[in-house]
């Protein structure tokens, strides 16, 4: 197991074409149903920087990080002499420093240990940010696997992954298969690599088209039941962000689903893990089909096409629109009727009063709580989807109903979604105008990058022929009994329902 195996050899020799200059990074995956809880990894990767490192982020701040569940390290190099590392200091999060050149092409082998549920993930987005084998199948996010070294080139990031497993499990993957290789991936950038969820073992796998974009659904044996209901609600919601976002994009997507004791989701660079507590699934899909709008939603906001220059400053807008978005597409698509939507917003207006006004610790403006995420919870969520319905409202108001966030988010993504384009919470401002034909700079100053202001929340719904009753942090929201035509014309482009 320590060295190159005949067939990682030959496979190898067979993806030489992918780049003449820059050799890709290769690893040979291997499952075993005897030991499903380990994996074992041979690598090939060009060294840079003299060192090996895995994903930083997504644990518990672990002192080791990921590497927390790597053992049996072996690194060789090209002629097969064992190469010299040891583990780098406290606070790189999981990293080996190695004595070799840069630029030179080393073998690595190590083994993973799935064991990550012995310790507590919520710090890091919860049981649906680890590996778990639930059912007989390894629903893993792929931080936990790859050891690679940092500071490629553009065009040097591409990787290959074989993956050997016995016959009778299934590989749901978020890369596409290799041309006549079922086992094998090609993996087209770094951040893919490091960041996505991949399904090995017991599962039931769905493969549906939408466009030119591939869905994979790899859900847990103990869920094939729903299958089609995930796949159904799953359509209508891509469906929807297509119209949206004029289009589907031309990639692999993989979506993951098993049952846990939570309702949860977690979305990576082109998949998200989503895990769900079996029983009444069709009664309760105003909890689960949310998050599977919302994590889908991340794909085009915050994973993969629109991404922040600096990240903290847009969580507000990553999370808060991203959520907004989830549960109006369940209204726009029928998943959920008027009733639970209001219910909803109720909710997103009470998080927004509370971590502004109610809150025993001082204020934070939006821009700032995303330094401490976890922490401001309740704002960044409860306050962005506040301020995507309000903008929403006040942007049809300001165009007598012909455009809203619609065309924000459309506008951003034709702005900053092509690869490596970043935007800034200014840049929001300025699509929020370009698409008004106002100047938002006071509301965004205001209540976006200030911590004073106080939301005419009654008076932005009013525009929408809202009713606001207000108590305390509670709200309870109906449709105005004698609308004027803008009003109707303001709620009819919101909900796209009459
Ligand atoms: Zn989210």
């Amino acid at each position: 197991m320590k060295k190159l195996t005949g067939a990682m050899a030959l496979w190898l020799a067979s993806c030489g074409s992918v780049a003449a200059s820059a050799e890709p990074a290769a690893y040979e995956l291997t499952f075993g149903a005897d030991q499903p809880l380990v994996a074992h990894v041979v690598a090939r990767v060009t060294l840079n920087e003299q060192v090996l490192r895995m994903a930083a982020w997504g644990h518990p701040y672990l002192p080791r990080g990921w590497a927390t569940f790597v053992d049996e390290l072996e690194i060789t190099n090209e002629e097969g002499s064992s190469v010299d590392f040891s583990e780098a200091e406290e606070g790189t999060w999981g990293a080996w420093n190695v004595q070799a050149g840069s630029g030179e092409r080393l073998h690595l082998s190590y083994d993973v240990h799935f064991t990550h549920d012995q310790y507590d993930w919520n710090d890091a987005g919860g049981q649906d940010s680890r590996p778990s084998l639930t059912n007989g199948a390894l629903f893993l996010v792929t931080k936990a696997l790859f050891i690679y070294s940092p500071g490629f080139s553009p065009g040097e990031e591409s990787a290959e992954v074989l993956i050997n497993k016995p016959d009778d499990w299934l590989v749901s993957s978020p890369w596409p298969a290799s041309t006549g290789n079922d086992d094998s991936f090609f993996v087209g950038s770094w951040i893919s690599l490091v960041n996505n969820a991949l399904v090995v073992g017991k599962h039931h796998q769905r493969t549906i088209e939408d466009g030119d974009m591939t869905i994979v659904l790899a859900v847990d044996r103990e869920l094939y039941k729903s299958l089609d209901l995930f796949e159904q609600t799953f359509r209508k919601q891509l469906g929807a962000y297509r119209d949206l976002f004029g289009g589907t994009p031309e990639t692999q997507y993989l979506v993951t689903i098993r049952t846990a004791n939570e309702d949860d989701g977690e979305s990576f660079e082109n998949s998200f893990n989503q895990v769900i507590t079996p029983g009444r699934i069709a009664a309760r899909s105003i909890v689960w089909a949310n998050t599977m709008g919302h994590e889908l939603f991340h794909y085009f906001n915050g994973n993969h096409v629109l991404i922040g220059l600096e990240k903290s400053t847009i969580e507000w807008f990553g999370e808060g629109f991203t959520e907004y978005y989830a549960s109006l597409t369940l209204l726009r698509t029928g998943l959920i009727d008027e009733a639970l939507w209001f219910r909803k917003l109720e909710r997103y207006l009470a998080r927004y009063v509370i971590s502004t006004r109610m809150w025993p610790v001082d204020r934070l403006s939006l821009v700032d709580a995303g330094q401490d995420k976890h922490r401001n919870w309740l704002l960044i969520y409860g306050g962005g989807a506040t301020m995507a319905l309000a903008l929403d409202i006040e942007i049809r108001a300001a165009t007598q109903g012909a455009r809203g966030l619609d065309q924000v988010m459309r506008r951003l993504k034709d702005e900053f979604g092509a690869p490596g384009s970043r935007y800034t919470v200014n840049d929001i401002l300025a699509a929020v105008n370009h698409v008004s034909g106002n100047d938002f700079t006071t509301f965004f100053d205001t209540h976006v990058k200030g911590s004073e202001g106080h939301l005419d929340i009654v008076g932005t719904l009013r525009k929408a022929g809202l009713n606001v009753e207000q108590f305390a942090d509670e709200f309870y929201l109906s449709r105005s009994e004698q609308p004027t035509p803008l009003q109707v014309e303001i709620y009819r482009g919101i909900t796209m329902v009459d």
